[in-house]
């Protein structure tokens, strides 16, 4: 009888971890420290991981992707950012604007909008947020408007990856205010389309190579057929997106704590106090204990997640269970790798201040911790 469960990777999986691995060990490492510092954007990096098929791999073969499962795209994130968050987050904001063309994309869109992306190393971002509206998407106020044949858009968003870098972006905007959730309808905008304009670099806490803006929508003319699904489904294909995305997200916090994990690790066996090293003393020891088994709980947690959405069957549960629980773990695990660091972890010349200053997002964009709390209760009971 076949085994109902494994958990074993098979030797493509295998082969694709080896591959983000040496990739992360090649491109990324020898440039964390200069993108950290500067925040220049790592574009090298970008084409490079585009070059060997790091990018866009969820992308459907019909449009010349490499059509991995969502799973595939896990491991892969886990890897690439236990070397550098920030510039996996670049990665992962191309992914998280591709979604809602998985969710409801045409085959028209499909070709015009993903197709290019798997020849040239294009960039996309998902422009849902605004300076007046995070986690509640209802109370954003970007408009628009049926003019003729096209729609205007009008309204400011804030907090986007990518965008400055970005070849489209998916935008979310009220159609008919008066229907709620119900009025939003997602939009595909060409970049260089007149009236767009890209705010500043933000200067954020960690990521720092992350670019972030916010971009504002002065009567932008957006053609009928670059409108996601119906009018009224915008809401429903941004949130569905998620789904998609906040597996990878979430193994791109396992990352992070696996890197400050190891560092702790190495740390705690050459440090020594009271004559021996610190992994001698026991109340280090159980904490080094602790990160190694959330670290693998959360990695389980975001295979199932995978999994699930792989099955095709519902997983927002299990997304938003990933997420939270693997960005409160990597909080959690970078805060004693500084700890365990001692006055060293305090200080940029060592590894686990960094780590320590990208966590945080985890806990933040996709979705907060809170909110994330927010859709698992609702799982359980109900919206009512
Ligand atoms: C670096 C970075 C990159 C980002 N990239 C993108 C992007 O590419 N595209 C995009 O659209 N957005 C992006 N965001 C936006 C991000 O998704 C939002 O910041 C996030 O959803 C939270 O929204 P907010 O900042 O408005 O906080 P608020 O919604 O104002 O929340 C403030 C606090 O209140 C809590 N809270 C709010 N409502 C509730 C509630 N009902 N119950 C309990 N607690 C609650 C929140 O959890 C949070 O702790 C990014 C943000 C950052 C910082």
């Amino acid at each position: 009888m076949a085994a109902m469960i494994h958990l074993e990777l098979s030797e493509e999986q295998k082969a694709l971890v080896d591959l983000a691995r040496q990739f992360g060990e090649k491109e990324m490492a020898p440039r964390v420290e200069k993108h950290d510092h500067t925040g220049e954007f790592p574009r090298e990096v970008i084409n490079k991981a585009h070059e060997v098929g790091l990018m866009n791999t969820h992308i459907p073969t019909e449009y010349g992707g490499l059509g991995l499962s969502v799973l595939d795209g896990c491991l892969i994130a886990e890897e690439l950012s236990s070397f550098c968050s920030g510039m996996y987050t670049a990665i992962e904001a191309n992914g998280l604007a591709q979604a809602p063309l998985l969710v409801a994309g045409n085959d028209d869109q499909k070709k015009r909008f993903l197709e290019p992306m798997t020849k040239e190393p294009l960039l996309a971002a998902y422009c849902v947020t605004e300076p007046g509206a995070g986690s509640d998407v209802q109370g954003i106020k970007t408009r628009a408007e049926k003019k003729g044949g096209d729609y205007v858009l009008n309204g400011s968003k804030m907090w986007i990856t990518n965008a400055s870098v970005a070849n489209w972006y998916f935008v979310l905007a009220y159609t008919d205010p008066s229907q709620g959730v119900q009025g939003m309808t997602g939009f595909l905008v060409p970049a260089d389309t007149p009236g767009i304009t890209v705010g500043k670099k933000e200067k954020n806490m960690g990521q720092r190579c992350s670019d972030t803006r916010g971009i504002t929508f002065t009567d932008v003319k957006v053609p009928e057929k670059n409108r996601l699904g119906l009018e009224g489904q915008g809401f429903k294909i941004a949130m569905g997106a998620f789904d998609h995305t906040r597996p990878p997200v979430a193994a791109g916090a396992v990352g992070v704590a696996k890197a400050a994990m190891n560092h702790a690790i190495r740390y705690a066996q050459e440090r020594k106090t009271f004559g021996v090293p610190l992994a001698k003393h026991q109340a280090l020891a159980f904490m080094i204990t602790d990160m190694a088994m959330n670290i693998e709980a959360a990695r389980m947690l975001v295979w199932k997640s995978a999994f699930e959405i792989d099955q095709g069957r519902r997983n927002t549960k299990f997304a938003a269970m990933a997420k939270a629980f693997a960005g409160d773990m990597c909080n959690k695990v970078c805060t004693d790798a500084v700890q365990v660091f001692g006055g060293y972890g305090f200080n940029e010349e060592y590894p686990v201040e960094k780590l320590y200053r990208d966590s945080k997002i985890f806990q933040i964009y996709e979705g907060t911790s809170q909110i994330q709390r927010l859709i698992i209760s609702r799982e359980i009971f109900g919206r009512g």
